[in-house]
């Protein structure tokens, strides 16, 4: 049997040279633990004469007390540095680019929006707006639309209760531009982009909300050649300055002459494709010569001023820009459609 003094130096050395918690752990077992070296020595002490037993016993007993106090040194220190190269082990570099947030991004109509005023802007318009809930007199009766006029049931409207303030949801934003002139003289030239709302059935090119721009230019010296000049000007660059446009006699109450302007087909050249039903040309906008009775429900006089207006809508320029052959697809919010811009 080793002697205490043995037994001590081994201990010690031992624990010192312990590389982990593990290795520790049977160390304390050899010499501590049940039938451990210092254990036995301990035991076989009552075969001892008693003199020897009681100098012996002091000995072993403060042996036992220093090694329990060593292993928990060395447990301490041991699980410090295991810390430590946890943390080693999870080296941080610096120089590689964070962790990126997801972020949305516009829906393809306010960006079509932006980009027509923006046109608009650079050929010299102003944006203005106008509410989507109005009075029967913007969205009609100014608009050289009596209550009684046939016209009216060329838009199907949604009207608001109770009946007796004849309120509407906007059928065109036309009405915006009555309201523009009530408070403003010319010369001018605006846009009014926005919502409109028509009660009618859906289907891929209808639905009961879609976006409509409007223009309004009225001086003295406005003239149909005006008209074409900034019409075309505006698909140029939305569409690209090779794009054509064409007018054609056409009926709305507000104006007089009338015209729907048509764009060549981007998709063919104009050559015919399934997207212009084989024509060539596609159907944007409705324009004309502003009608006198609209001037006159404003207070201008129509022998003095003269205006062209016009309305373009925005699903369908969006439609066409984007070759989206839905409309629907705008405001169902499928995640998966709205992606792809
Ligand atoms: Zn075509």
């Amino acid at each position: 049997m080793d002697s205490l003094e043995e037994i001590k130096k081994n201990a010690l050395n031992s624990i010192e040279k312990a590389a982990d918690e593990e290795a520790l752990k049977l160390l304390k077992i050899e010499y501590l633990g049940r039938s451990g070296n210092l254990t036995m020595i301990l035991r076989g002490l009552k075969d001892m004469p008693e003199a020897e037993r009681r100098v012996m016993g002091a000995l072993a007993n403060a042996l036992r007390q220093e090694l329990e106090g060593a292993f928990q040194n060395g447990e301490k220190n041991l699980g410090a540095i295991a810390k430590t190269a946890h943390f080693k082990q999870e080296k941080i570099d610096i120089s590689l680019p964070g962790a990126k947030i997801p972020v949305g991004h516009l829906h393809p109509l306010t960006k079509i929006k932006k980009e027509v005023e923006e046109i608009f802007i650079s050929l010299g318009f102003e944006v203005v707006e106008g509410p989507e809930m109005e009075r029967e007199h913007y969205a009609f009766d100014a608009l050289n639309m009596p209550k009684d006029h046939p016209a009216r049931e060329m838009w199907d409207t949604l009207w608001l209760e109770p009946l007796k303030d004849r309120m509407l949801l906007r059928p065109q934003t036309s009405s915006v531009q009555i309201r523009y002139m009530e408070k403003h003289e010319p010369p001018f030239r605006i846009i009014a982009p926005g919502r409109v709302f028509r009660y009618e059935a859906t289907d891929v090119s209808h639905d009961i909300q879609f976006h409509q721009v409007e223009g309004l230019v009225v001086g003295e010296d406005i003239s149909v050649a005006n008209l074409k000049h900034i019409t075309l000007s505006f698909f140029r660059k939305l569409f690209g300055k090779d794009s054509q446009i064409r007018l054609r006699p056409s009926f709305f109450p507000f104006v007089e002459p009338g015209f729907e302007v048509d764009i060549s087909c981007a998709q063919c050249q104009g050559r015919g494709c399934s997207v212009c039903k084989s024509s060539g040309w596609l159907e944007v906008m409705g324009a004309g010569m502003v009608h006198p009775n609209v001037f006159k429900a404003v207070g201008y006089n129509p022998k003095l001023w003269r205006g062209f207006a016009f309305g373009v809508g925005l699903d369908r320029l969006a439609m066409t820009k984007y070759k989206i052959p839905d409309i629907r697809f705008f405001s169902e919010n499928d995640i998966r459609f709205l992606r792809q811009f």
